[in-house]
């Protein structure tokens, strides 16, 4: 007997990415002592999002894979933006979605001392200076990629002396924005990174962490080398934007001899229909376009996993999508596949009604109830079954039913059968209509046979249609979410805001279903595959008696179509 499938070591070595080529590489050669140690380098200035999921799977991933280490390292250079909730939803989320830093955790502000140091360095080498041209100023001194930028009037100013402005400095003599401190490097160089950069900016404002202490704040170029070097990073991952930032991180490890972190690039996650920007993230939140950081309509972590996506499903996709080194856009749809695979294999199948309609079953005992088994999931066998209440008076959805069906419509209809699930089959005799014409309430006769017998037994009939016992049913409120961008690259049409993309029907509130009661049970967050509907979660804005879900995603999979 052949067996084509591939090994799991045969498929590994053929899925190998380009990043983890290298790292088996350096193990090979014995570089840093074949160690691998990462990082994740969060800005703590807004919530995490799918794109930054994709990266710190990324990060602890390799580190994971070839038994290193990686630290989580919050990049707060920027007093301006930075606020402790956000470290803290930072580490809730990456917690969540399965990985630990264990004690490793760093703040490039723990730095700053050293980073002065290796400034101070800098100086006596000569290869720094204090400059005292305005921003304006230091911006007519460029020249373009042909022509070098003209030489700062400070530039030669001599060791001792800028010494004494950057102790000044520090010192917080100086109002902001009056002096910087910046590299001496090429000013003819092709790359503008390595045109004299600026490494420190006179700020005097609070910091998150080290208070009042430091008046003048490092560039995020000048912090974020060092700082890997100093947590001796061994492969330092980031995205692609940082390409030609390299040769100057390099410049400083070379002038500076320390530890050489070696920065491999790779491309961002960019989604179809989805903003990733934080600043704009941030503007749908405090614009109110969305409920807050965790709206289920928003990309970030905390929107996702309100929405009822799994660490799972998230992980599979960053896997899925996997590593590139050209910027490309990933169709939304893969993400929904992910989560609709992984609730397929693991939400509990439960029975919920969202546009209810009365079903009289004339021919039923009024006041008796009939508790009629039915399994939990289909897809897993340890899952087990539970009772249905089932009784006289049910809900059924409206769109079931049809006075005058088509042809091929296999649901209700005047004289037609269909099976309840898990329940009888019943036959439609005839309705009742309110003033307006509007059907209140559809009798019909059951079978009281069809229920017994082996399932193959049991007489087929075209149609089976999900219902809920009046009397047991628990009222809900359900949330069904469309795209939050009715265009699939709402940050790209020039001329144009991202706002006027907004999908004005991206949140449906439906207020009158009707679910099983079972549901009472349930957990915030809990995943059901509400049958028919799609996979639904408890929303945290539940409480007893106002049940509320989310829709999580329909059932219809349009990216395993487009795969075929
Ligand atoms: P900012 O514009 O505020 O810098 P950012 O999204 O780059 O926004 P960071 O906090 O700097 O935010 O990101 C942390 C890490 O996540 C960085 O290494 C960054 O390269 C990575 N990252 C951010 N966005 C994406 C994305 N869309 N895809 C993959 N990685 C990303
Ligand atoms: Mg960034």
């Amino acid at each position: 007997m052949t067996d084509d499938k591939p090994t799991p070591a045969a498929n590994e070595a053929r899925s190998l990415n380009f990043i983890e080529q290298i790292v088996e590489e350096d193990i090979r050669s014995g570089k840093h002592k074949a160690r691998v140690h990462t990082r994740f380098p969060p800005e703590p200035n807004g919530y995490l999002h799918i794109g930054h999921a994709k990266a710190f799977c990324l990060d602890f991933g390799i580190a994971e894979k070839y038994g290193g280490l990686c630290n989580l390292r919050f990049d707060d250079t920027n007093p301006i933006t930075e606020d402790t909730s956000y470290v803290d939803s930072i580490r809730k989320d990456i917690h969540w979605m399965g990985f630990d830093w264990g004690n490793r955790e760093y703040y490039a502000s723990d730095y700053f001392d050293q980073l002065y140091d290796l400034a101070v360095q800098l100086i006596k080498k000569g290869k720094a200076f204090v400059c005292q041209l305005t921003a304006d100023e230091v911006n007519a001194s460029r020249g373009t990629d042909f022509e070098p930028d003209k030489p700062s009037p400070y530039r030669d100013r001599p060791v001792e002396e800028n010494l004494q402005l950057f102790e000044r400095m520090k010192n917080g003599e100086f109002p902001n924005d009056s002096m910087t401190l910046r590299a001496k490097i090429d000013l003819s160089s092709p790359n503008m990174h390595m045109r004299d950069p600026i490494l420190y900016r006179i700020r005097h404002a609070h910091h998150h962490r080290t208070g009042d202490k430091w008046c003048i704040y490092p560039m995020y170029d000048w912090a974020h080398g060092q700082s890997d070097s100093i947590e001796g990073i061994t492969h330092s991952l980031c995205t692609l934007e940082f390409v030609p930032h390299r040769p100057l991180y390099e410049w400083f490890i070379r002038e500076l001899e320390i530890f050489p972190s070696r920065q491999i690039e790779f491309a961002r996650l960019n989604l179809s229909y989805t903003i990733m920007s934080k600043r704009k993230l941030l503007q749908l939140v405090k614009e109110e376009h969305v409920k807050g950081w965790d709206d289920p309509r928003m990309p970030t972590i905390h929107g996702l996993r309100r929405r009822g996506y799994t660490p799972e499903s998230i992980r599979q996709f960053a896997d899925m999508v996997g590593i590139a080194k050209r910027e490309n856009v990933i169709d939304v749809a893969l993400l929904e596949y992910c989560i609709r695979e992984d609730l397929n294999k693991r939400a509990p199948r439960v029975m919920g009604v969202l546009n209810p309609v009365k079903l009289i079953i004339d021919n039923y005992p009024e006041g008796k109830t009939e508790y009629l088994d039915t399994v939990n999931n289909p897809e897993d066998p340890e899952a087990g079954t539970r009772s249905l209440p089932f009784s006289r008076e049910l809900w059924i959805e409206r769109e079931d039913f049809m006075e005058d069906p088509p042809k091929k419509f296999f649901r209700l209809s005047p004289g037609n059968e269909v099976r309840l699930k898990s329940a009888y089959i019943v036959k439609a005799e005839s309705v009742e209509k309110d003033a307006d014409g509007i059907i209140t309430a559809i009798h019909c006769t059951y079978d009281p046979q069809s229920l017994s017998g082996s399932d193959e037994a049991k007489r087929k009939v075209k149609g089976t249609l999900h219902w809920v016992s009046a009397a047991h049913a628990l009222d809900a409120e359900v949330r069904l979410y469309d795209r939050l961008f009715n265009d699939p690259d709402p940050d790209g049409h020039k001329g144009h805001n991202f706002k006027e993309f907004l999908n004005p029907d991206s949140l449906t509130i439906l207020n009158h279903c009707k679910v099983e009661p079972s549901l009472g049970e349930a957990s915030e967050l809990d995943h059901f595959q509400f049958i028919r509907l799609g996979c639904f979660n408890l929303d945290p804005d539940s409480s007893v008696g106002h049940l509320v879900f989310n829709r999580t995603v329909g059932l219809k999979d349009t990216w395993a179509k487009m795969k075929q």
